[in-house]
């Protein structure tokens, strides 16, 4: 069975003192973990120091919300992956749906971002999501299909050990509405089928695939327990310990069921 994968998405959001008590409270009801799951956290970029501080020594991770595609230099108010990697992250999140639509991200700068982050040694957790509109205009999979072929442009076989995806109907991100598991699990189905076109069924079969959008502990376990829902990428509930804990806790009862 492939290990979950359950990550905090902080956005925008906590400050120094809130999001350190709030790692600190993870620490408490995390600990050394549980098999088959891994919990990461995703803060704001100044508090990664802190944050990494406070979760040392517990099984919890850290990773990053975006990164810039370019070696450290000229590049006023952005964040090289190099960065990163020495403040101790092991993931940055690529490709939000706020970055594509919000700030204009194409698939063109995701995949330069995406080859940068590897090459530092980070893991990428890519997102990837249709809107409302697409999804009911049946364009689902060939949003994903555009997404992940933009995005993955020019990345080896070999590569997809250090990548997960993230898949995030955008119209479920931080508006309640979640998408069903049957609607999640063909989402799912349709990329795992996607990266064994483009790779093989092996790499295909050990890639992790998280499902984002209004995931909380109500619908955890359902969303979790789909065949091919490997883990979590959470938004809001992720502020909350005592949302995010049990979501993790979810995906180990998952596991060991
Ligand atoms: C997200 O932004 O990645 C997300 C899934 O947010 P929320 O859980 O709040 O929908």
């Amino acid at each position: 069975m492939r290990p979950y994968l359950v990550a905090g998405n902080w956005k925008m959001n906590t400050d120094g003192k809130s999001g350190v008590s709030l790692a600190t409270a993870l620490v408490a009801g995390w600990g050394g973990g549980r098999p088959g799951v891994e919990m990461a956290v995703c803060p704001p970029f100044p508090y990664l120091t802190a944050i990494s501080q406070a979760v040392k020594g517990s099984a919890i991770t850290v990773g990053a919300q975006n990164c810039w595609h370019e070696a450290p230099g000229a590049f006023t108010g952005e964040i090289a992956t190099e960065m990163l990697a020495d403040l101790g992250c092991k993931y940055v999140i690529l490709g939000h749906s706020e970055r594509r639509h919000i700030l204009g991200e194409t698939d063109e700068l995701i995949s330069k971002k995406v080859k940068k982050g590897l090459a530092s040694g980070l893991k990428v957790i890519l997102c990837v999501g249709e809107l409302l509109a697409e999804r009911e205009a049946n364009q689902t999979e060939a949003v994903l299909d555009q997404q992940m072929s933009g995005s993955l442009a020019g990345i080896a076989s070999d590569a997809y050990a250090n990548i997960v995806i993230a898949y995030e109907p955008v119209w479920a991100i931080g508006t309640g509405k979640t998408a069903s598991p049957a609607q999640a699990e063909a989402a799912h189905q349709y990329l795992r089928d996607w990266v064994a076109k483009r790779c093989n069924s092996q790499i295909a079969e050990k890639l992790q695939i998280l499902y984002g959008g209004s995931v909380k502990p109500d619908n955890a376990a359902e969303l979790l327990g789909q065949a091919n829902v490997d883990g979590a990428l959470v938004g809001g509930a992720s502020l909350k310990g005592d949302q995010f804990l049990p979501i993790a806790l979810a995906a180990a009862n998952c596991y060991q069921g």
